[in-house]
């Protein structure tokens, strides 16, 4: 009872640094040093680590997350009439871009089983765009949530049928892999996140494109320095400032040497939370031959009582948890009249607007121990 214990954090940043932290100060101090804040050696240095990592042929580093999704939408012309399809259970990011460039996001739902897009839904909604012939279908976003990867190669299949580009919204996942091979080589881009709590993150805002694709990852690397290209100050196409700064390069550098055993002490406490909650609630299962990064832990309760009445005990014994997501994006104000407006019958999207009741999402990061994790899960059973 008096043992003194560590705060369980939904995540925890602090202990992995601890580990790290007199490589990550040399590193800055050596970016200071030689003053190359942009473009410095770093920042290819870690695209060509990223690469070998997942096995993607070309890595470009950018500013983030989302300009990793809006820079490849841009390099394949999306924009007015195009229909990009995409889950409604997400973070914001994936529905923002395509309306950024003029698109139109059609929300697709998603299966309770995977939290990932429902590839029944999909074939609808594809039909429901053709059929209206106002939209082109263009592209399908498919999002890895939680570090959980869609099913790639049946979203492959659809679209090669239709002359769709497939991107994958890799930013909760990176280190997952499908059938032994590592998201980056599914589908025709992988958009990457380091944004602090992802599974590699670093210390600000930054992100990354994979491809197979030589003449999409030059367009990438295009379209992050304004379109430049030829040589500087002549402009090619219209582009934006998306680059990963030298900073954020060495700091992820510093923890790639941590990062597959990170991924190994996710997969242990996920492991030991359906131990030991599995009879009670449900748990995200283990996936036919999927190997997932498990960057958020998230469990369903029956209804959204019981998920608040959870939540809130936990809160009183100083265990955090949260909600991803709590609405839909059709719901979202922003979104919800463009939903409405963008194909004349659209079929309701049941399952995600009952995941964002019941979903709750538990501590998870590498850094937990297991008595921590049974206290969570203690805890957790206790509240039901
Ligand atoms: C975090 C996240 C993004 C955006 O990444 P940023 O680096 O924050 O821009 C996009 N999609 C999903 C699913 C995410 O979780």
């Amino acid at each position: 009872m008096t043992a003194v214990t560590r705060p369980i954090g939904l995540f925890d940043m602090a202990a992995q640094q601890a580990l790290i932290r007199a490589d990550i100060d040399r590193r800055i101090a050596s970016v200071l040093d030689s003053g190359r804040f942009i473009n410095g050696p770093e920042v290819a240095e870690l695209e060509a680590a990223l690469a070998a990592f997942s096995g993607a042929a070309h890595c470009v580093g950018v500013s983030s997350g989302t300009d990793a999704l809006q820079i490849a939408m841009m390099a394949e012309g999306i924009g007015r009439g195009d229909a990009v399809f995409l889950p409604a259970f997400t973070y914001t990011a994936t529905a923002e871009v395509p309306l950024v460039l003029g698109a139109t996001p059609i929300f697709v739902d998603v299966e309770e089983g995977t939290f990932n897009i429902d590839l029944a839904d999909l074939r609808r909604r594809i039909a429901l765009v053709e059929a209206e012939g106002k939209l082109r279908p263009r592209a399908v976003v498919g999002v890895d949530l939680f570090g959980r990867p869609a099913d790639w190669p049946a979203i492959q299949a659809i679209c090669a049928e239709k002359g769709m580009f497939t991107l994958d919204d890799a930013a909760q996942a990176f280190g997952a892999s499908l059938h032994g091979k590592r998201l980056g080589q599914w589908a025709d881009a992988a958009a990457l996140s380091f944004y602090p709590t992802k599974t590699l993150g670093c210390y600000g805002d930054g992100g990354a494109l994979l491809t197979n694709d030589a003449d999409r990852a030059a367009l990438y690397r295009q379209l992050r320095t304004h379109g430049e290209g030829g040589s500087r100050y002549e402009v090619l196409r219209t582009g934006m400032n998306g680059r990963l700064d030298t900073i954020q390069a060495t700091i992820l550098l510093a923890k790639m040497p941590l990062f597959e055993g990170e991924l190994a002490a996710r997969r242990v406490i996920a492991a030991r939370y359906a131990e030991q909650l599995g009879d009670a609630v449900r748990v995200p299962g283990e996936m036919e031959g999927a190997e997932q990064a498990w960057g958020i832990y998230s469990i369903l309760l029956r209804d959204e009582a019981e998920r608040d009445r959870v939540k809130a005990s936990l809160q009183a014994q100083g265990i955090p948890s949260g909600i991803y997501y709590p609405k839909p994006l059709h719901h979202q104000p922003a979104y919800a009249a463009g939903h409405l407006a963008s194909i004349g019958q659209m079929p309701p999207l049941p399952v995600a607007e009952s995941l964002c009741g019941r979903i709750l999402a538990l501590p998870m990061h590498p850094y937990l121990d297991t008595a921590q994790v049974d206290r969570v899960a203690a805890a957790v059973r206790g509240a039901l």
